[in-house]
């Protein structure tokens, strides 16, 4: 018989040093089940409602196929986009989420010590993609709105920036920044650096000053869109964002892609969404009709919730935020804390809407 008892040799294998500095990945926690109680998970700006049954036919139907690979060049979803968006198929790149897209812009830009600019906070993805790539990132403090301080930005760029993230509305905060202050900025930015405008809640905004980014690129070839389906469309468990850029940028986000990395049920469900936008958008509209209420909800009980645009809302509740959360968590709801800056809430169900509100009244008067 021989020892069954393994003894562990220690590791030599040499990992990238760039990996010490890639902060973990914090995901929205399921929401903890308790007696008698709707537990609701409203840590991760999901789509509350559950997929159309056009949809959802759509994916069933291509999943009969899926012992196959899916098309490597994402044709049939490329040219939906470029028919709706109003531009050529060569300006649009895919993705698994528009986090992967994400990945491919870094890749396609980044050397190690070469600088990417952001305002924090802001999407937790950055860093880690920006730390990935061995890259620097410089982060740029927020306004005390809780806004991008796109002047500081600006200052920050020096020979080793290549590109820079502004997040409209920004994660977790919900700003837009404004059409007019990103053009002058964009004014600043030296035309050999990049500038990705992440749109991933475009479809709630409803600010009469938000940027229209997709015209502002078509002046500007350093500047390019990035954009998900998995919010508004509610297909974040499927996998598919897209980057809309000049050619010679969109070309090489199709060179640092992952082969294959948009699956096939994801392509299938992203054309379906596209068809049934009329019908997705009326849950768009409810959910930002549901943002006005609760935020003038919130605002009654005496709270100071920034502007936003996107389907969340940002309590800065500073070193009460664990307080804060597990405020919520004992009614059911999880929220997603940030240290001891704040905490964000997505707008979710009504009922669950209806509780953070209690909640948040409650923690008023604690
Ligand atoms: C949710 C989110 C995304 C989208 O991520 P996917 O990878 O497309 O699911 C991108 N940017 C920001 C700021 C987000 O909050």
């Amino acid at each position: 018989m021989t020892d069954v008892t393994p003894s562990t040799p220690s590791s030599r294998v040499r990992l990238r040093g760039a990996l010490d500095a890639v902060p973990a990945y914090v995901a929205g926690k399921p929401a903890a089940a308790q007696a008698g109680v709707t537990a609701y998970k409203i840590s991760s700006n999901e789509n509350p409602y559950p997929p159309l049954p056009s949809v959802l036919d759509v994916v069933r139907e291509q999943a009969g196929q899926m012992n196959r690979y899916p098309d490597m060049g994402v044709a049939a979803l490329t040219a939906k986009l470029a028919e709706r968006l109003g531009v050529p198929a060569a300006r649009i790149a895919t993705g698994p989420g528009s986090v992967g897209v994400l990945g491919q812009i870094i890749t396609a830009f980044c050397d190690p010590g070469d600088e990417v600019i952001f305002a924090w906070r802001s999407f937790e993805a950055y860093p880690i993609l920006v730390a990935l790539a061995g890259a620097t990132a410089v982060q740029v403090p927020l306004t005390s709105e809780a806004r991008h301080d796109l002047d500081a930005m600006a200052e920050a760029i020096t020979e080793r920036t290549k590109v820079i993230l502004v997040c409209t509305p920004n994660n977790p905060t919900g700003p837009s920044v404004r059409a007019e202050e990103l053009e002058a900025f964009l004014d600043r930015v030296p035309d050999d650096v990049m500038v990705v405008l992440d749109e991933a809640y475009l479809e709630f905004v409803t600010s009469e000053e938000a940027p229209d980014a997709l015209a502002i690129h078509r002046d500007r070839p350093n500047v390019a869109v990035l954009r998900t389906f998995s919010k508004a469309y509610g297909l974040a468990g499927l996998r598919v964002g897209y980057a809309v850029a000049h050619e010679p940028v969109a070309e090489a986000l199709r060179k640092t892609a992952i082969p294959f990395g948009v699956n096939s049920l994801a392509q299938a469900a992203a054309i379906a969404s596209l068809e049934a936008f009329d019908e997705l958008d009326i849950r768009v509209k409810e959910l930002v009709a549901e943002r006005s209420r609760v935020v003038a909800a919130l605002e009654k009980q005496g709270w100071e919730i920034p502007d936003t645009d996107a389907n969340f809302v940002w309590f800065g509740v500073g070193e009460r935020t664990a307080e804060f959360a597990a405020a919520c968590q004992a009614a059911g709801l999880t929220v997603r804390p940030y240290g001891t800056d704040g905490a964000r809430a997505t707008i979710a169900e009504r009922e669950a809407n209806d509780r953070l509100l209690e909640v948040a009244e409650a923690f008023t008067r604690s």
